[in-house]
């Protein structure tokens, strides 16, 4: 995104962008994947196209049910996505599966959104499957998912997953983009202290505990840990208590049961406002977050800051100014 570009017109679309526009509309996978990849672009030009393929389209999104799905590596986050898309498949849905994955750009792959991982549901034609982008920082990353997600729905795609690894901030980003965030959790006791201590319990539409064929016995007394811990919390929502579900990805039991908690939630929600409220409430966080970074830029690459940001970084450095000064004289080069 770049400070000071012209504002974004719906009408200037290219004839060639305009026909992107209407392939995505018409649901064509290799358009849809084309416009997402106009998105994930750094080049200005290509910024400025997307934002204008984003326009055109924003009229059409909003309609499929976002969920953020958010575990270890290990916990089965693909083989319960691979799973319950296949079952939504069944019901007659179209599902789009995307990631949030900033470790992508260290490692220069993702793992998350793979298609590889998820063999069965990606030779489906219902189904489309994108990894992280690789564009670097957690919010470049989650700005570019926003963007595909907007992009999926506008596509025709009813359900729309976001996959995400439990470490880290990456978790809140996803829990900020999404209806219903889910913990997929590991039948091991002490788990769910972990998740508490990192604040995440919180952030949970539903726990999900995966993996009970394993161990019966231990998937009831995790549940019943989880239950304790989410009932000791106030909920954000007085018409919504984040349910514990046990499932077994690996043998596709209990996905209707999950499928079951996202439609009472939808039900829960829907009629108070609240499900629109939330939206609403991202969508301006979202607005903010890019002012910011925004404004962080333009700062950034100010010549007058530019010029003295060393000179006064070694004064503060050295104790000569104080920080409080540093900063406004260098915020005062902006108005000029
Ligand atoms: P991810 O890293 O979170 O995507 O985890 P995967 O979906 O790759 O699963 C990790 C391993 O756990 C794989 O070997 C899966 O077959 C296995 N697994 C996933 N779900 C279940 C389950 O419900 N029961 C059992 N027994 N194994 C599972």
């Amino acid at each position: 995104m770049n400070l000071g570009e012209a504002p974004v017109r719906a009408n200037l679309l290219s004839a060639a962008d305009q026909s992107l526009v209407d392939g995505v509309l018409a649901g064509q996978r290799r358009a849809l994947a084309k416009a997402i990849t106009l998105i994930e672009s750094t080049r200005p030009d290509h910024q400025q196209r997307a934002q204008q393929v984003l326009n055109a389209l924003l009229p059409h999104t909003g309609r499929a049910i976002r969920i953020g799905i958010s575990g270890v590596p290990g916990a089965g986050k693909s083989t319960f996505i691979e799973a319950l898309g296949v079952w939504l498949i069944e019901q007659g849905k179209k599902l789009a599966v995307l990631a949030v994955d900033p470790s992508s750009s260290v490692s220069g792959g993702s793992i998350l959104g793979d298609k590889t991982r998820m063999e069965l549901l990606s030779q489906r034609e219902e189904a489309f499957i994108r990894p992280s982008p690789s564009s670097g920082s957690l919010g470049g990353v989650a700005e570019k998912s926003r963007e595909a997600m907007l992009l999926c729905e506008a596509s025709g795609y009813d359900v729309i997953i976001i996959e995400t690894v439990g470490v880290g901030q990456s978790e809140t980003t996803v829990a900020g983009m999404v209806d219903m965030f889910c913990l997929l959790q590991l039948p091991n006791a002490g788990d769910d202290l972990q998740a508490i201590k990192k604040g995440i319990v919180e952030i949970a539409d539903m726990v999900v505990i995966n993996k009970a064929d394993i161990d019966r016995q231990a998937t009831a007394v995790v549940r019943a840990q989880w239950r304790n811990a989410l009932h000791m919390l106030r909920p954000a929502s007085p018409h919504w208590a984040p349910p514990v579900v046990a499932l077994s990805a690996l043998h596709k039991e209990g996905i209707a049961d999950f499928w079951a908690q996202v439609e009472k939630y939808q039900a829960a929600l829907k009629p108070t406002g609240e499900f629109e409220q939330k939206r609403q409430h991202q969508a301006l966080s979202w607005m903010w977050q890019l002012i910011e970074a925004g404004l962080h830029q333009h700062f950034r690459r100010h010549p007058l800051v530019q010029e003295n940001l060393p000179a006064l970084t070694r004064s503060v450095e050295e104790g000569n100014t104080t920080p409080a000064a540093a900063a406004y004289a260098l915020l005062g080069y902006l108005k000029h």
